[in-house]
């Protein structure tokens, strides 16, 4: 089929049927592929619609530059849609971000501005530098400046509203009965949780949150309190951002590492999916929530992004070991072949 730009080829991501956790649970349960966008993560959806939204209302003009705080993936979907409609774009990145990830920003074309790792409350924390940095230059570049603010623009959410739900209800033929992830800006969760809810008030929505995430705690004592760490990137969250306002899981789950890790490590081998942190995440509360349903449902959950994007950590024997987590034997001692 042939698309007219880039842009066109977003979203239509397939749902893949992941065995071992489907066979292990009596259930079905789908991961949607979003690593297969051409950004390559769930992003790309939030960044087109951001853009568009900011389009429509003028905040974004010809000549404009795109101003985001963002872990990676929002910046490298903000700088692909950048290119393709001939925006400017500059990225705010927490130095303790993947290399990968960095160079990937610089290859769709961003500027990168990298900063500290330090809380939301802290002034100079990324996304509040964005934010800054925005209105300087909205002030002084000639085409003037677009703070994405993909935490609390709500188009974010829309994006998921408008293209992941539906594709989710229609590829199941609305046999679904029940989605889980993670948040980080909440958009994917809470937007596919309405498209789910207003076809059938029914389904039964999870958050899988990582360690070190104050949602669960907030939605299972009504406290944002975080303990704990996780060395997956891109989620968890230390507040009720604009995205997940309005928004309740029905359920939640807090996911040690531990459990996630060994997911990634086992699609990969067995099943040929190579993802990234947030995906095992993701899939353990995919597999938690299908235990709750029991045998015979439908749940699905989203691979994120791949793998590629954290070589130098997830899948690093050395880093891995340096913080206590499973390393799989595969990764330790590859085989040698003999030519
Ligand atoms: N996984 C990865 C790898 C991400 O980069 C993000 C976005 N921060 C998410 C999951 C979570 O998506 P959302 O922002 O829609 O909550």
């Amino acid at each position: 089929m042939i698309r007219p730009d880039v842009l066109a080829a977003i979203g239509g991501t397939p749902l893949i049927r992941l065995k071992r956790a489907s066979e292990e649970t009596g259930c079905t349960i789908l991961g949607k592929a979003e690593f297969m966008n051409p950004g390559q993560s769930v992003k790309d959806r939030a960044a087109l619609f951001m853009v568009e939204a900011a389009e429509r209302a003028g905040t974004l003009r010809p000549g404009g530059t795109i101003v985001e705080g963002t872990a990676g993936n929002t910046g490298i979907g903000l700088a692909m849609v950048g290119a393709a409609r001939g925006y400017r774009t500059v990225i705010v990145i927490p130095e303790t971000q993947s290399a990968e990830k960095k160079l990937a920003l610089r290859l769709a074309g961003a500027d990168l501005v990298e900063v500290p790792a330090v809380p939301f409350a802290n002034p100079n924390n990324y996304v509040k530098v964005a934010k800054r940095l925005a209105e300087r230059l909205a002030a002084t570049e000639p085409g003037g400046a677009f703070f994405a603010d993909q935490f609390d623009n709500v188009a974010n959410r829309e994006a998921h509203i408008a293209t992941t739900g539906p594709e989710i209800w229609e590829a199941t033929g609305g046999r679904v009965d029940g989605f889980i992830c993670a948040a980080g800006t909440g958009g994917t969760l809470a937007g596919i949780a309405a498209a789910l809810r207003a076809r059938n008030p029914r389904v039964t929505i999870g958050l899988s949150d990582p360690d070190g995430s104050a949602l669960h705690p907030y939605y299972a004592t009504g406290e944002l309190k975080a303990s704990g760490s996780s060395i997956t990137e891109g989620i968890g969250q230390g507040r009720v951002t604009g995205n997940l306002e309005g928004f309740r899981p029905d359920l939640s789950y807090a996911i040690p590492d531990a459990e996630a890790l060994p997911l990634v490590f086992r699609l990969l081998a067995e099943e040929g999916l190579c993802l990234g942190g947030s995906s095992g995440i993701n899939v353990a509360g995919a597999i938690r929530l299908a235990r709750h349903l029991g045998p015979g449902h439908t749940v699905v959950t989203i691979l994120c992004d791949g793998g590629t994007r954290y070589a130098s950590k997830l899948f690093n024997p050395d880093f891995l070991r340096a913080r206590d987590l499973p390393v799989p034997h595969w990764l330790e001692s590859p085989r040698a072949i003999d030519p």
